[in-house]
C-alpha cells in the first residue's frame, strides 16, 4: 500500500496492518506456486497469518501455581478490529505448563496443521466461496523468558537475544553502528544448531551426565543453547522458515512497562556525550 501526497511526488510505503507487510505479501506470492487441487482447479490459494500470544498467569490468588494461557490471532484481519475488546478475534487456544511448553506445541502442530501448512486445506468462507488456505506462523508475541523458552536459548547467556546474535558484553553499545551490525547477524534454525542439542540430549540421557555437567556447557554455552528440543526447529526443519523470526518485540512488555525509563536514561547519556547544548535543547523541548 502506498499513499503519494501529490500528483507529481513519489509514491510512500506505508505500513500499518499485517497483511500489507512484506512477509505476508512474500507468502501469498509463494503459495500461488503450489498447484493446485485437481478436484477443486477453480479455487484459489490464499494465506491466513497466524499471530500467537501467550503471557504467564497466576491461577491462584494465594501460592505460586501458574499457566500460560495462549491466545490466537488472525493478521488477516483489520487491526482496528484486533483491539476491540467486544469482538471476540482473540481465541482461546490452549494453557501451557511452562514445563511442557514444546510437548503442547507438538499436539497443536500436529499432522493435521503440518498437511495444511504444507498443501493447504479447502475452507468455505462467509461468502460461500471455497478458497484453499495455508496456515502460516507469522509473530508469536510473549514475554522475555517466554520467547528464550520457545527459541531455546539460555536465560541472559553469552548470546541472550532470541533474534539475534549480539553477545551480552555489546549490549552497552546500543544505538551505535557497532550495535547495528550485530543485530543484521540473526539466529537461524540450522542443521548446525540442531545436531548440537541432539549431541548435548545424547550425553544427558543416554550416557547419563547432568544437565549441568561441564561435557555438555563445552557443547552448548558458547552459543547460549540449552539441551531443550524445539519443536519449531523440528517440525520446520524441512521447510525455508526461519522460526526465530517469529520472535518480534511485544511493544507493551520490552517498552512501556518500565523498560522506556532505562531506554530514556540511556537516551540521555547519549545526548550528554554529544555535548551540553544537545541536553539543554532536549530539556527545551
Ligand atoms: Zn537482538
Amino acid at each position: 500500500m502506498t499513499w503519494r501526497p501529490s500528483k507529481s511526488a513519489e509514491p510512500i510505503r506505508l505500513y500499518r496492518e499485517v497483511y500489507t507487510s512484506d512477509e505476508m505479501v512474500n507468502t501469498y506470492k509463494e503459495v500461488q506456486n503450489i498447484p493446485l487441487d485437481p478436484s477443486s482447479p477453480n479455487v484459489e490459494n490464499v494465506v491466513v497469518e497466524i499471530l500467537v500470544y501467550l503471557d504467564a498467569t497466576r491461577l491462584v490468588q494465594f501460592g505460586m501455581a501458574s499457566a500460560h494461557p495462549v491466545y490466537l490471532f488472525f493478521g488477516n484481519l483489520l487491526k482496528y478490529i484486533c483491539c476491540q475488546p467486544g469482538s471476540h478475534v482473540a481465541h482461546h487456544t490452549a494453557y501451557f505448563p511452562q514445563e511442557l511448553i514444546h510437548a503442547v506445541w507438538m499436539l497443536i502442530l500436529n499432522a493435521a496443521f503440518m498437511m495444511a501448512y504444507q498443501f493447504g486445506i479447502l475452507v468455505c468462507f462467509a461468502d460461500k466461496i471455497v478458497h484453499c488456505v495455508f496456515p502460516c506462523l507469522f509473530a508469536y508475541m510473549a514475554d522475555y523468558p517466554e520467547k528464550i523458552l520457545m527459541a531455546g536459548i539460555r536465560n541472559m547467556g553469552i548470546c541472550p537475544c532470541p533474534w539475534c546474535l549480539i553477545p551480552k558484553a555489546c549490549l552497552s553499545a546500543l544505538g551505535t553502528l557497532q550495535d547495528d551490525n550485530w543485530r543484521k547477524k540473526i539466529w537461524v534454525n540450522s542443521h548446525h544448531l540442531r545436531a548440537k542439542v541432539a549431541i548435548a540430549r545424547d550425553i544427558i540421557y543416554r550416557q547419563g551426565n547432568h544437565v549441568y555437567a561441564n561435557v555438555v556447557n563445552d557443547i552448548l554455552k558458547s552459543e547460549s543453547l540449552i539441551p531443550t528440543m524445539n519443536v519449531f526447529h523440528t517440525m520446520f526443519a524441512n521447510f525455508d522458515f526461519n522460526t526465530f523470526l517469529l520472535f518480534v518485540m511485544d511493544l507493551m512488555h520490552e517498552f512501556e512497562l518500565g523498560v522506556f525509563r532505562d531506554f530514556l536514561i540511556h537516551l540521555l547519556q547519549l545526548l550528554y556525550a554529544c555535548g551540553v547544548e544537545t541536553i539543554a535543547e532536549f530539556d527545551h523541548q
